[in-house]
């Protein structure tokens, strides 16, 4: 198995199924747990790979979520777009 594939933070990971819904009931954790997931080496554009993003705290009915923008190609993302987490309904802690 490739070392490139695993994540930033595997060592920190809980070992047990008890620890590791502890772990992800925090939506923070979780939130920059799949960040490192999906950008080992810094976020970049989905839809352009450019690397020039810009982060911020947007708010929506459901709650606050944080969402980038290209300074490219000016679209914005969030760290579900382009995962299999991206048609859930379901927030990332639920
Ligand atoms: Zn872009």
């Amino acid at each position: 198995m490739s070392t490139a594939l695993k994540p930033v933070s595997a060592t920190n990971l809980p070992k047990t199924l008890i620890g590791a819904a502890a772990y992800f009931a925090n939506p923070d954790t979780c939130f920059r747990f799949l960040v490192s997931l999906r950008w080992k080496d810094g976020v970049t554009c989905p839809h352009c790979a450019a690397n020039g993003v810009t982060c911020k705290d947007v708010t929506f009915h459901n709650g606050k979520r944080k969402l980038w923008r290209c300074t490219g190609c000016k679209k914005q993302f969030s760290v579900k777009v382009g995962t299999i987490f991206e048609a859930s309904p379901l927030g990332l802690d639920k």
